[in-house]
């Protein structure tokens, strides 16, 4: 019989081995395409389609992908563009499932918005379910620091110790249409300052949903507050695991959530990066973690990233911590200047890639057969609470 040894099992999620579980080097090879004829099938069935489909291309998607995009950008120019086509009757939305809502609630009824993949959703979006901040909310007016006007019942101090609920536009419509409802605003990571200054004007407090970097890190960086201004409230804790002195003293309530990505660079990988390349521009996206983005030299939006890099002289090194679809092309689109990924171990963001060729060219063919595939609705009652808070968002001063 052979010597059997036996090897001690690394179970993921017990933090036995952080740095495992971290991932494995990804140097961002992406197999090609299993069938060659998948481009040539893309370009013909969007030939045939002509002017009755409109591609969408969010910059975190594969090359094989946005060579297919009529524009590319952020999730908010995206649905924008969206809107300024009224007349293409497919809109198909190579991004993920909050932004296609977004996109549906900015067209027109008559037109149709695909995604090629329905699980391409996004986790930071799912981290805030509409019963869950329903809940908070509820416990926020029992507390009293909901003003009638948003909702909450008349009490002593409740005006002037207002809550503004404020989304990231990376939220279901549900929850953009919760916010429309209670009168607040949406936000994307280039206007958070303004959508939180706008807020303040109205209110003592912010209720930020539902990405809990973007909220502190505007807040302290951007606005002045201070850390201890900042409470977390965890849907998964009894009352969000906040007490009521600590939800009265508060100036900033950030749910909850995280990217997936962003939230996985750390203060190791800037202090790595800084050891191995002197000189190097740390550049990360508010996504990241607080201590990530004190750390590095600039932060931004993905679209003041590519700008950054842009008005980079030639020859300068730069560290970028964002998705690394688009480092990757940052890097091909400056070979005079040295891009790299701020972490050798953070991947892909795994929906954002569900959606490949393969899909793309399913969705095309399937509309050039006269059917319509994985059509992103969102009923109108939602619909129109979340329009509120979106046009809240672009009537911002
Ligand atoms: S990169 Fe982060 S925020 Fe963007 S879709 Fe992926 S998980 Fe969501």
């Amino acid at each position: 019989m052979a010597d059997v040894t036996s090897t001690a099992l690394l179970l993921l999620g017990r933090g036995t081995d952080p740095a495992s579980e971290r991932g494995v080097d990804c140097p961002g090879d992406l197999p090609a395409p299993s069938d060659p004829d998948l481009v040539a099938r893309a370009t013909a069935a969007k030939a045939a389609l002509g002017d009755r489909v409109f591609v969408l291309g969010h910059h975190y998607q594969r090359d094989e992908v946005i060579q297919f995009a009529d524009v590319t950008g952020d999730s908010f120019r995206l649905a924008q563009q969206a809107a300024a086509r009224p007349d293409a009757e497919f809109i198909v939305f190579c991004g993920v499932h909050f932004m296609a809502e977004s996109a549906d609630i900015l067209t027109t009824p008559d037109q149709k918005v695909i995604l090629p993949d329905l699980a391409a959703g996004c986790s930071m979006a799912d981290m805030a379910v509409l019963g869950q901040v329903e809940t908070a909310w509820e416990r926020f007016e029992d507390l009293g620091i909901i003003a009638p006007t948003r909702g909450g019942k008349p009490q002593n101090e409740s005006i002037g110790n207002d809550v503004v609920p404020v989304t990231y536009m990376n939220s279901s419509a549900d929850i953009k249409g919760f916010v429309g409802r209670n009168n607040g605003v949406v936000c994307t990571s280039s206007n958070a300052k303004r959508a939180l200054t706008w807020s303040f004007e109205r209110g003592s407090k912010v209720f930020f949903l539902p990405d809990q970097h973007l909220g502190r890190n505007t807040a302290v960086l951007e606005m002045g507050f201070d850390l201890d201004d900042c409470v977390l409230y965890d849907p998964h804790k009894p009352g969000g695991g906040l007490t009521d002195q600590q939800l009265r003293d508060a100036r900033m309530i950030l749910w909850r959530g995280h990217c997936s990505v962003h939230g996985r660079f750390t203060l190791d990988s800037v202090r790595e990066v800084r050891e191995r390349v002197p000189g190097v521009n740390v550049l990360v996206h508010p996504e990241c973690r607080h201590e990530v983005v004190n750390a590095a030299d600039q932060v931004g939006s993905t679209e003041y990233i590519i700008k950054a890099l842009d008005a980079a002289p030639a020859g300068s090194a730069w560290a970028i911590g964002t998705e690394l679809n688009l480092v990757r092309r940052l890097a091909l689109a400056h070979p005079d200047k040295q891009v790299m990924f701020l972490d050798r171990t953070v991947c892909y963001c795994s929906t954002m890639n569900r959606i490949d060729l393969p899909h793309l060219v399913w969705a095309l063919e399937e509309l050039v057969a006269g059917r319509v595939p994985n059509q992103i609705t969102v009923d109108e009652d939602t619909a129109r609470n979340a329009r509120v808070a979106l046009d809240q968002m672009l009537a911002l001063p």
